[in-house]
C-alpha cells in the first residue's frame, strides 16, 4: 500500500524559508509564557494525503492547517485513524505532500532548519550500548569524537540515565529504552522535535514520569516542538497549544491554548477541557464509530 502519488510534490511545497502566513491557516497559537521565541514557526496549510490501497482510495487528511509558533510544544490530538502520524511524517519529510504547503522557518544563520523524529518505539541499536546508539547519530553528522561524547552523556543524563552509558538495550526496561530514544533526538539539537506518540507503549506511571521530564527538558528550550497523541490528557498538560484533529479525514476541528490552571493535571480546570475535548471527538467521530452506534 503506497500514497497516491511520488514524493515529489514534496520539493515543490515544502518550504524552510519565511514566509507569510495563509489567511486562512488554522488559529496562529498564542505564545505561551513559558516558550522562548527563538525556534522555527512550523505551518502547514491545505494539506491533503490520499493512500491508495487494496480497497481502495483512503483520504487519510484533507484540507489540514496548523501553525506551531517557535519556541512552543504543540499537540496534535485525535482518534486512532484520524491521520496524525501521517501528517507528522509529512512534516517530517518521511511521506509525500500530495496537496497544500509545509513551511519551517529557517535558522537565524539561514540554514534550513534541522529536525529530529521521536517514534513509539526507540528502534535501538542492540549491539550497541546506550551511548553507542546516541552517538550514533552524532557521528553520521561528523561531529568530533570528543565533542560528540560529551553532547552524548550530557543528554543521556538529562532523559535521567546517567551512570548507564555502558548498558545494552535489553537491560533496560520500556521506559529507559524510550529515553534513551528521546536522547538520541535531543542530542542532534535539533530546532524542531516531531514525537509520535512516543509514550504509548510504556506503564501509566512511567508515562506521567516522562511527561513530566519532556516538559521541563523542552520548556526553556527553544525548540519547536510538534507531539502526536491520542490521549487527551496528555495532550493538554503538555501542550502549550493543542490541535484537535476530527475522524478521517484529519482536519483540525480546534485550537486550544490551556492556561497554566488547565495544564495542572489536579485541577478541575484540567477535568473540564480534557472532558471538553473528549466531547468534541466524540462529536466529530464517524456516526458509525460513535458509542453506541451499530455497525
Ligand atoms: P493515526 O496516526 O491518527 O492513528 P495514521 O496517520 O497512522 O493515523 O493513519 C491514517 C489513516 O491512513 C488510517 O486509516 C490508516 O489505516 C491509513 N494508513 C496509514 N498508513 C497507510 C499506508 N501506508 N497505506 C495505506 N493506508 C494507510
Amino acid at each position: 500500500m503506497s500514497p497516491a502519488k511520488p514524493a515529489m510534490a514534496m520539493e515543490a511545497t515544502r518550504e524552510t524559508a519565511r514566509g507569510p502566513m495563509e489567511e486562512d491557516a488554522a488559529g496562529r497559537p498564542a505564545r505561551n509564557a513559558e516558550a522562548t521565541t527563538s525556534g522555527p514557526e512550523v505551518r502547514v496549510s491545505g494539506v491533503a494525503l490520499r493512500y491508495e490501497t487494496r480497497n481502495g482510495p483512503v483520504q487519510a487528511l484533507a484540507d489540514c492547517s496548523l501553525a506551531v509558533s517557535g519556541g512552543s510544544f504543540a499537540c496534535l490530538v485525535g482518534p486512532s485513524g484520524c491521520g496524525k502520524s501521517t501528517l507528522l511524517d509529512i512534516v517530517a519529510g518521511l511521506a509525500p505532500l500530495q496537496e497544500g504547503r509545509i513551511e519551517i522557518d529557517r535558522r537565524p544563520d539561514g540554514q534550513p532548519a534541522r529536525l529530529a523524529v521521536v517514534f513509539q518505539k526507540p528502534a535501538l541499536f542492540p549491539w550497541k550500548t546506550v551511548l553507542g546508539n546516541v552517538l550514533f547519530g552524532l557521528d553520521a553528522q561528523g561531529i568530533p569524537a570528543a565533542e560528540a561524547r560529551e553532547r552524548a552523556r550530557r543528554f543521556i543524563a538529562l532523559v535521567g540515565l546517567g551512570g548507564l552509558e555502558k548498558a545494552d538495550p535489553h537491560e533496560l526496561s520500556g521506559g529507559m529504552a524510550q529515553r534513551v530514544g528521546i536522547a538520541r533526538a535531543l542530542a542532534l539539537e535539533p530546532d524542531v522535535l516531531l514525537m509520535d506518540e512516543p509514550f504509548a507503549a510504556v506503564d501509566a506511571q512511567t508515562r506521567a514520569l516522562l511527561q513530566e521530564e519532556l516538559r521541563r527538558i523542552t520548556a526553556h528550550s527553544g525548540m519547536t516542538v510538534l507531539f502526536v497523541t491520542h490521549d487527551v490528557s496528555e495532550a493538554v498538560y503538555l501542550g502549550d497549544t493543542v490541535f484537535v484533529m476530527s475522524g478521517r479525514p484529519g482536519r483540525i476541528l480546534r485550537t486550544i491554548s490551556p492556561d497554566a490552571g488547565q495544564r495542572d493535571r489536579s485541577s478541575g480546570a484540567f477535568a473540564r477541557l480534557t472532558s471538553e475535548i473528549f466531547d468534541l471527538l466524540a462529536h466529530s467521530a464517524p456516526a458509525n464509530a460513535r458509542p453506541g452506534a451499530r455497525e
